[in-house]
C-alpha cells in the first residue's frame, strides 16, 4: 500500500511503503524533453510505460542482471527496493545520435565501431554535463571503484536489449541507465527503461519509435510506444 509520497519527479512518483526498504514508483503521464523545458501531459503514457520496464527489468533479470525491480503493482505502478541512487546517467550508443551527433559533429544514424559507454552528472540545472572518472571521483557523484563494473553491466544490458530488439525489428540506438545500490548492499540498476530513455528505431521503415517523436514533433508519442509494446510481447 502507498504511504507518503517521498519525491515526484518529471515521469514518476515514489511512494514509501509499509515496508521500509521497498518503495512504489508511479508513472505519471508527463512527457518532458529538453530538461523539462517542453512539458506536455500525454495519457496512457504512464501505463505504457509502467508496462515496458516491468517487461525489460523481468528479462534482465533472468540474464542475471540485477535491477531494483520487485514487481508490477498495477497498471501504472510498480514495486522496487529502495535504493541509495548515485547521480549519474549511463548511457550507451550503438548509432550516432542526439547529444553525440551534437557534440562530436557526426551524422545521425551512423554506426559506431564499437558500442560507446558515456557518463553524464543527473543535473537538469546544468543540462547533465559530461563526466569522466575523475569528474565522478571528484565530485562525489558515486563510488569510483564501481565505475568497471556499471561499465560492465551497461555494456551487457546492451547486448541483451539489442539482441531482443533486433529479433523483433527494432534498432537499438542508445539508451540510458542509472545505478544504485540496494538495501543488500549490491549494485543494481534502478529507475526505468522504456522509449523515454532509450532510441528505437523500426528496422523497416526508419521510424523512430522513441521520445524523439516528442522531443521533434515526429507524431503521435503514444503510437510509437504501443508499437514497441506490440514488438516486445509478440
Ligand atoms: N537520456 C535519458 N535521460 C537524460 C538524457 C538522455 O533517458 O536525461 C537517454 C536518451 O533518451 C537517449 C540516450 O539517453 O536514448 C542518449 O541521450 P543523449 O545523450 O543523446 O541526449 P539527448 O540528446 O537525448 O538529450
Amino acid at each position: 500500500m502507498k504511504l507518503r509520497k517521498l519525491y515526484e519527479g518529471k515521469a514518476k512518483i515514489v511512494y514509501e511503503t509499509e515496508e521500509p526498504d521497498k518503495v512504489i514508483l508511479e508513472f505519471k503521464d508527463t512527457a518532458t524533453a529538453f530538461d523539462g523545458v517542453k512539458k506536455e501531459e500525454i495519457k496512457g503514457k504512464g501505463s505504457l510505460n509502467a508496462e515496458i520496464t516491468s517487461l525489460i527489468f523481468e528479462i534482465l533479470e533472468r540474464k542475471g542482471i540485477k535491477t531494483h525491480f520487485i514487481k508490477k503493482l498495477s497498471e501504472r505502478e510498480i514495486l522496487v527496493w529502495k535504493a541509495e541512487r548515485f547521480p549519474v546517467e549511463v548511457v550507451v550508443r550503438n548509432f550516432s545520435a542526439g547529444s553525440f551527433s551534437k557534440r562530436y559533429g557526426i551524422k545521425e544514424g551512423t554506426p559506431l565501431k564499437e558500442p560507446l559507454v558515456e557518463f553524464f552528472m543527473k543535473s537538469d540545472e546544468l543540462h547533465d554535463p559530461m563526466v569522466c572518472k575523475n569528474h565522478i571521483k571528484v565530485l562525489g557523484l558515486a563510488p569510483v571503484e564501481l565505475l568497471p563494473e556499471m561499465e560492465k553491466t551497461a555494456l551487457k544490458v546492451n547486448e541483451i536489449l539489442k539482441d531482443l530488439f533486433s529479433k523483433k525489428g527494432i534498432l537499438l540506438v542508445d539508451f540510458k541507465l542509472e545505478f544504485g545500490r540496494l538495501p543488500d548492499g549490491s549494485l543494481a540498476i534502478v529507475d526505468e527503461i522504456t522509449p523515454d530513455s532509450m532510441r528505437l528505431w523500426d528496422k523497416s521503415t526508419g521510424e523512430k519509435l522513441d521520445k524523439d517523436r516528442f522531443r521533434f514533433d515526429l507524431g503521435d508519442l503514444l503510437e510509437g510506444y504501443k508499437k514497441v509494446l506490440s514488438k516486445l510481447v509478440g
